[in-house]
Order: structure tokens, then sequence, then C-alpha cells
């Protein structure tokens, strides 16, 4: 097992992996930037490196700086945690070839899931099931994309290939419409990720978004650890999670569970992967794939009783699964909320000092978060300052120990989505599971309409 791990991240999930290293004895290395000197995890930190000021590309994504943190500390792995540098290959190899271990999979696996066409190639190729589309990138010759199009069926969905965040997607309703759609898309593209290539595929109208977590060791053993529902998004981000995802049946489950495992052994997966779908009509389709730890991890960890960081850690250190797909149980229900400091309903962020903090408690109640009394959310990173998780035997009482947690929480001093959360706690299509990926937008507009 490593000695020492550097932590190449901030906020909830820096405390987080911390929190895994610290359970394991290992010592941390926490590099943080001039606007998160007074963190909590950089004081409870083995050693900690100023990694530059507070704009990201000088210091959560500048390479030389992190390397150069490892080699100064004696670190012998590198947790990228999410965002930022945890999907970058280029990272990964650059980690590897300076003698660390990269906490994450092979560069080569980034890097051909990181192309949303080579993923889904090769996941096709697996047996995963996918939505149907063009098979790989679209032609140059606009007669020839419109009959690709054709043969898929409108609507469609124009997406980059290297795309990210829910940036460079367009949906097509018409031919006429086609082949602006495309030159815009490939124009965005080549902007925002240096690559034109895009590809067609059907649009679903009113899928929910579920995905799989995947376990896997170096030594080729595989699991999957069920499902979440993360249909609930506004801006394509997600705002609350939950395992299992409702109505889905235990066949289903083990039968894409099982595609995916497969998957992972073909494509020499290691360490934890995500495989995103949209569920429609009882079908599976796969979207994409994240080859690193999720925000939402913590509803599987709860249904499952595994430590994902931890199992992620001990892969990485070449150490095999403890366990079996039959020793995999699905237990209970668990809800996450994220909390963000913005508008609940504007999104607006809400950048500033907590001037009241009080957090929830209680069987089944778990926080993660970085923020305390006093503590000065900064501008310059994504508005999430923590995630609440219930868990309860059933969906019912995960949702009411969500709503009493909810209640006990005292933030103050910046604004949150907290009303938004205990509105959604109460809304009846929440409460019976009938919700797709574009329900939350839809109660948004609704109440912005009736509040302007
Ligand atoms: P990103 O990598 O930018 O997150 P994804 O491929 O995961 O892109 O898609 C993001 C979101 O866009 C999905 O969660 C879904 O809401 C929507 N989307 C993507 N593909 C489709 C599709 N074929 N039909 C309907 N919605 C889609």
């Amino acid at each position: 097992m490593f000695e020492k791990i550097l932590i190449a991240n901030r906020g909830e999930i820096a405390l987080r992996v911390q929190r895994a290293c610290r359970a394991m004895g290992i010592k941390t290395v926490i590099v943080y930037s001039e606007a998160d000197s007074e963190a909590k995890y950089v004081k409870l930190a083995d050693e900690s490196v100023c990694i530059g000021p507070a704009p990201v590309p000088q210091s959560y994504l500048n390479i030389p700086a992190i390397i150069s943190a490892a080699e100064v500390t004696d670190a012998e792995a590198i947790h990228p945690g999410y965002g930022f540098l945890s999907e970058n290959a280029d990272f990964a190899e650059r980690v590897e070839k300076s003698g660390f271990v990269f906490i994450g999979p092979r560069p080569e696996t980034i890097r051909l899931m990181g192309d949303k066409v080579s993923a889904k190639n090769a996941m096709k190729a697996a047996g995963v099931p996918c939505v149907p589309g063009s098979d790989g990138a679209l032609p140059e010759d606009i007669d020839a994309i419109k009959t690709v199009v054709r043969e898929i069926g409108y609507p469609v969905i124009i997406k980059a290939a290297g795309g990210g965040g829910g940036r460079g997607m367009r949906v097509v309703h018409t031919e006429a419409a086609l082949p602006n759609a495309v030159i815009m898309t490939r124009n965005e593209a080549q902007a925002a990720f240096g690559n034109p290539v895009v590809y067609a595929e059907k649009y679903l109208e009113n899928p929910r978004h579920i995905e799989f977590q995947l376990l896997v060791d170096e030594q080729g053993n595989a699991v999957h650890l069920g499902e979440r529902d993360c249909s609930l998004q506004r801006r394509h981000q997600k705002i609350l999670e939950e395992a299992p995802a409702p109505g889905i049946s235990e066949a289903l489950r083990n039968k894409i569970g099982e595609r995916c495992a497969e998957a992972c052994r073909q494509i020499r997966y290691r360490g934890v992967g995500t495989f995103e779908f949209l569920f429609e009509k009882n079908e599976f389709y796969f979207i994409e794939m994240n080859t690193r730890l999720q925000v939402e991890h913590p509803v599987t960890e709860a249904v499952t009783g595994i430590d994902l960081v931890q199992a992620q850690i001990n892969v990485a250190a070449g150490g095999a699964l403890p366990i079996k797909q039959k020793d995999v149980v699905i237990k209970g229900h668990a809800i996450e909320c994220r909390i963000n400091a913005e508008d609940a309903y504007k999104l607006t962020p809400s950048a500033g000092r907590i001037t009241q903090y009080h957090a929830p408690g209680g069987p089944g109640v778990r926080v993660d978060t970085h923020a305390y009394h006093n503590y000065m959310v900064p501008p310059f990173y994504d508005s999430m300052i923590g995630k609440i998780i219930t868990y309860g035997d059933t969906r019912e009482q995960a949702i009411a120990r969500m709503r009493i947690a909810l209640s006990e929480t005292v933030v103050q001093g910046i604004k949150t989505n907290i009303p938004l959360h205990l509105d959604l706690l109460t809304d009846a299509t929440f409460l019976n599971g009938q919700f797709s990926i574009h329900y939350l937008e839809q109660k948004l507009a609704l109440h912005n309409q009736q509040t302007d």
C-alpha cells in the first residue's frame, strides 16, 4: 500500500479522498490555490503545497506545478478527484512517466473513452446497448449526411466527439435544419474542444438518466455495483441523485450491469468507472463513460456498503478486489442532494462568507462538505459546497430523512439551493418516481413564470 498520496483537487472531494487515506493509514499531500489556503483539508493534511493563484489554469489545471509538488513531497500516487484533470489522458500519462501512480484507469483507456465516437464503438463491440446513430463520424458531404440521418430518423441530436460538460450538442427536427446544425456544431466543437468531429444519434424525447457504477482491478475482475438515477438535472448538471433507480428490476439491473462489467474486461479497464445511459420505454441506451469517481458516488456506497474511494486506492496499489459479483448486495435506498451556493430558482451563483452554519445529523444522514462556520466560498470555482446523503430501508424513509436533514441545515450569508430540494422532496412527480431528464427544467421554468 502507498505511504503517501497527493490529492490534486479541492473542496468536498479533496476532503473525501483525504478521509479515505486517513482511514487507510496513508499520509496526504494537499495542493491548493491561493484562494483555498484556509480550507480545512489543507490544515488536516500531512503536507500542503500552494500551486498557484486562484484561476484554475494557473493552479488546479497546472500540470507542472502538481507534478513538482509530488516530487518535492515524495508522494507515490496522485488522486485526481473529479472534474479538473481527472479525465485528462495527457495528465495521467505525465503522472506515470514521472514515476507516480495515477489513481484511475490507464491513459490510453481515458483517451479511448474521452472520444465519444471511439467510446461508443468500443461499447457496441462489447455488447453494451447504445443509442442508434451514425456509426462513427458524420461524412463531409451534405447529401451523404442527409442519407445517414434519414436512416436514423428525426429528431436527431448532433454531438461533438470531443464534447463534455453538456456542451457541443444540437437537436435537429427537420432535414431543412440539418446542414446548418452540423456546420455550427462542428465549428463549436473545433473552438471548444479542438476537434471538429461530430456524429448523430437518435434524439430520445423523454428519457431518464440512469448510470451504472463499476469497480475493476488490474487482475481483470470486474463487478457492477448497481445503478443510480440522476435524471434531476438543470443545464445538464445533476442536482439530486438516488440509488437504486426507481422501478428497475433486479433482472434488468443484472443484465445491464453484467454487460458493463464485460465491457470493462474487454477494454482492460481499471479502477472505478461509470457507464451513463439514457433509459426510455424500459430500454437502456449507452451515451458515455466517465473514467473517474463521480460526485454522486456516496449513494452507491450507502446501498452497497462499499467504500469506493478506498476500493479505488486499493486497486491502484495493485490489490485484487476482495469481492465477487455474488457478494454485492443492494440493500435499502439512498438519496443525495447537492448543495450549491446559488439562487435556488434563478441559478445565479452566490459566493461569499458563510456567517452561520449548522450541519444536520441523525440516523442515516451523511454530510460531505468542506464548508464550516465563517468559511468564505470563493467565486472562482464550481458552486457546489457540499452534499447531504440520506439512507433508509425504503425510498420513502430516505426521502423523509432528507426532508428532516434539510430542514435542520443552516447556511447563512450566501444563497443555497436548499429551498429547491425541499420543494422537490414534496413534489408528486418526484415522489412517484416518474420523472425524465426534462422534469426539473420544466419545474424551474414554471416557478420562474409564476414569480416573475
Ligand atoms: P456530456 O459529456 O457533455 O455530459 P452526454 O453525452 O453525457 O454529454 O449528454 C449530456 C446530456 O445531454 C444527457 O444527460 C441528456 O440529457 C442529453 N442527451 C445526450 N444524448 C441524447 C440523446 N441521444 N437523446 C436525448 N438527450 C440526449
